[in-house]
């Protein structure tokens, strides 16, 4: 028997604390439990993480109380927990703490508890009939729970006082008693079985080789990359269904943004009639919510699980599938502490449970190709849409002017004409305007050019108030240029996108279209969400106008057409991912295009028609683009072949800040890296954000395993000023 635990505190520091378990304790001290601890002077929350056989001091304070009755966090949690924290240096409590949610760990956190209400007897006595002539307000309150059926308290004194239910107890006609109400987020959305799709030959290929790895003693991860309306999601539902027929249960990771009551509707109609219940788990529910479906994960109550990025530390028991969708999107990696990737700790997790992963989409992320390419995956394919629709035919719209001095285009002729063909066909169409991805990065509106680092093929960034064109991977710098290089246009600072102007361009071209615009500046709601892509499911919007939102696995057989306003604005972002980011936005906006009867066309607005990205995305020649850049990062030593850390300071001191860091990266030069190379500090591409000026430090290294184990003892427990802010990203998605 454990005499000692070991204890991650809640309280943000890097370390463990051993306490004495007194006897009392030692059957509910289990590992992942909750517990009350002497700190110092405080009393404070704890999560026990381990069983040491040596104490790590003479005398040990003993656990004051457990405060979860079953063992709070799984054990495989505090396991992933151990890993995270290690391999993207992060204070292991603040790893727990996001493998824990912060619904669950609340001092108050639990279920919701309400009076119910509900009758004693079918039919009154003879004496109560009687009795309830002479107070009518009682024989009401009756005859509505007869005719309404039980139902909580709080609402049934809306019928009838307080009163009047306590005179109905009080005659033991009624109870009134507390109970546990479920906090449901799909009270209101009831759905009704569906049925599976007969699989087709590609999905019944696809399946074959998931249910191997889901039988295997060793699964290994399946890269599921089928173009769009491919029927991948019907893979995913075949492939649950056999793990729930195992007794087992299913992890669904979906982006944040595709997580609509669409998806989540797909899995429960599927699953409804077998009561195995689905969970979600996102950031539009309530605490009360989302305490709620967590319990009911912990207890087996749900056994699929369908959430965003958090959702991979849903503690469900008796893993046998996790599916990660969209596997590409960047909105898996977290922006703050512990700075993970969704993604990748699904594919830890299921390392460490021994269930197979599936990463799939329509454009996989060129890590897991390369995984895939080099064996460590296994790669499965859907090439051709499903019920043989055919893929959309993509038309390149140049809108450079044709002549130097011409009013820049908005939206091209051509578009014009599309949409109204679909306007008088009764079809829809769908327009995408990406807002400028980057404020500082420069465009020649007459050509197109953009200039670009000479050493790392990735665009300048335009610092404004030094006046420099600068390269933040290896800090190359230059003045900018008085009139365009390439075609000498002189006012050649990039005068803005006109994003609105387009809105009312189109407005004004379409005065008797029904048009709605989808963004999340008026998109807060999840109801208003729902609601205009209700409307036009149902063909009430010809025209449905919005930023990446509208990107993303929506499906609707009526869309024919869509158009991209200005592909080139995500190139511009000073990012060595930027031609993948726009190839994949590329692919999947015109993923919305023709998915009925009827062949789709997308129209795609740029200044650089032959850029590579565009021209793939135009033969959705997938494998073509991905292997072209692959080439080009191997050569500059680029992710996926080497791994980049990013070390970025903050402080509202700008010389303090320079300080810093280069006394940080003096440190880093001293610990010998093994295989790494440091650049920096430099100025970030956004240098300064919110009156806080920001410096960056970049690391490539080719040992990342062996290079954060040295890194993490720079930022934990050490005093840098308080006014400076460290952050360490590793593996970071955005670098800016
Ligand atoms: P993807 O996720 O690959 O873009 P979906 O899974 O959304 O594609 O599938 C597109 C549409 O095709 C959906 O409406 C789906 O119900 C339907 N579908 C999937 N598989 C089949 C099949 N084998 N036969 C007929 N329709 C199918
Ligand atoms: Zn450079």
């Amino acid at each position: 028997m454990a005499r000692i635990a070991r204890v991650v505190p809640e309280v943000s520091l890097d370390r463990a604390f051993d306490y004495d378990i007194p006897d009392a304790l030692s059957a509910e001290v289990t590992l992942g439990a909750k517990v009350r601890i002497p700190f110092g002077s405080r009393e404070i929350i704890g999560y026990v993480v381990e069983f040491p056989s040596d104490p790590s001091a003479r005398k040990l304070k003993p656990i004051l109380e457990v405060l979860s009755k079953t063992a709070f966090l799984p054990p495989i949690l505090i396991e992933l927990a151990q890993w995270m924290a290690q391999y993207y240096c992060a204070p292991l409590t603040t790893a727990l703490m996001s493998v824990l949610p912060k619904a669950v760990r609340r001092a108050d956190a639990t279920f919701k508890q309400r009076l119910w209400v509900e009758p004693l007897t079918a039919t009154l006595p003879e004496e109560a009939i009687a009795a309830l002539k002479k107070t009518p307000a009682q024989r009401k309150a009756w005859d509505h729970l007869q005719q309404n059926g039980p139902g909580w308290l709080a609402d049934l004194t809306e019928i009838c006082g307080p009163a009047a239910w306590r005179g109905l107890a009080e005659r033991n006609l009624i109870s009134i008693e507390s109970r546990t109400q479920d906090r449901d987020p799909f009270l209101h959305t009831p759905v009704s079985e569906s049925v599976p799709h007969e699989s087709n030959t590609e999905q019944i290929a696809a399946l074959k080789i998931i249910s191997e790895e889901i039988a295997a003693e060793k699964p290994r991860v399946v890269l599921l990359h089928g173009v769009t309306g491919s029927g991948k999601t019907e893979v995913y539902l075949k492939a649950i269904a056999q793990v729930l027929a195992l007794g087992k249960s299913a992890l669904v990771l979906v982006p944040e943004i595709a997580l609509t009551p669409q998806t989540v509707e797909h899995f429960r109609a599927r699953f409804i009639g077998q009561k195995v219940g689905v969970a979600v788990l996102h950031s539009h529910l309530s605490s009360g919510e989302r305490h709620d479906q967590w319990q009911h994960i912990r207890s087996g109550r749900a056994r699929i699980v369908i959430g965003a990025r958090s959702a991979v530390f849903a503690p469900l028991d008796n893993l046998g599938i996790i599916v990660v969708d969209e596997e590409h999107e960047h909105s898996y990696k977290q922006e703050e502490s512990p700075h993970y990737h969704a993604r990748d700790v699904a594919v830890m997790r299921g390392h460490l449970e021994r269930v197979t992963v599936v990463l799939g989409s329509a454009t996989p992320s060129l890590e897991s190709y390369h995984h895939a390419k080099e064996g460590k995956y296994r790669l499965v394919e859907l090439l051709q849409r499903v019920e043989e629709v055919q893929m959309p035919v993509t038309h390149i719209l140049d809108i450079r002017p044709a002549k130097k001095g011409d009013p820049p285009i908005l939206v091209a002729p051509r578009l014009i004409e599309a949409i109204q063909t679909r306007i008088d066909r009764h079809e829809q169409s769908i327009i995408f305007l990406n807002r400028r991805g980057y404020a500082s990065s420069l465009q020649c509106p007459q050509c197109g050019y953009v200039e670009m680092c000479p050493n790392c093929s990735v665009a300048l960034t335009f610092h404004r108030r030094a006046e420099r064109l600068r390269c933040h991977l290896c800090d190359f710098a230059s003045g900018v240029p008085h009139a365009c290089p390439q075609c000498g246009f002189a006012p050649y600072k990039y005068a803005g996108s006109g994003t609105e102007k387009v809105e009312h361009a189109l407005v004004d071209a379409f005065p008797n279209a029904r048009i709605a615009r989808m963004d999340s500046d008026n998109m807060r709601g999840k109801d208003a969400y729902a609601k205009t892509l209700g409307e036009f499911a149902e063909g009430k919007i010809d025209l449905l106008v919005g930023t990446q939102m509208i990107a993303k696995g929506l499906h609707f057989p009526r869309v024919t057409c869509v158009g991209v306003i200005n592909a080139d604005l995500a190139l511009q972002i000073p990012d060595f991912r930027a031609s993948e980011r726009v190839f994949q936005l590329l692919m999947q906006v015109s993923g919305r295009s023709g998915r009925g009867q009827v062949r789709g066309e997308v129209f795609v607005q740029t200044r650089v028609p032959f850029h590579p990205s565009i021209q793939f995305a135009r033969h959705h020649d997938y494998t073509g683009f991905a292997e072209q850049e692959l080439d080009f990062r191997r050569s500059l030593h680029y992710p996926p072949y080497e791994r980049f850390v990013l070390v970025t300071a903050k402080g509202r001191n700008e010389e303090k800040t320079l300080y810093v860091i280069t006394q940080l990266a003096k440190e880093m030069e001293r610990l010998d890296l093994p295989e790494t190379e440091i650049t920096g500090p430099a100025p970030a591409p956004i240098a300064r954000i919110e009156e806080r000026y920001r410096f960056q430090l970049f690391l490539r290294t080719r040992r990342i395993m062996a290079v954060t184990p040295k890194l993490r003892p720079l930022f934990m427990d050490r005093a840098w000023p308080d006014d400076i802010r460290l952050t360490i990203d590793v593996d970071p998605v955005n670098l800016l």
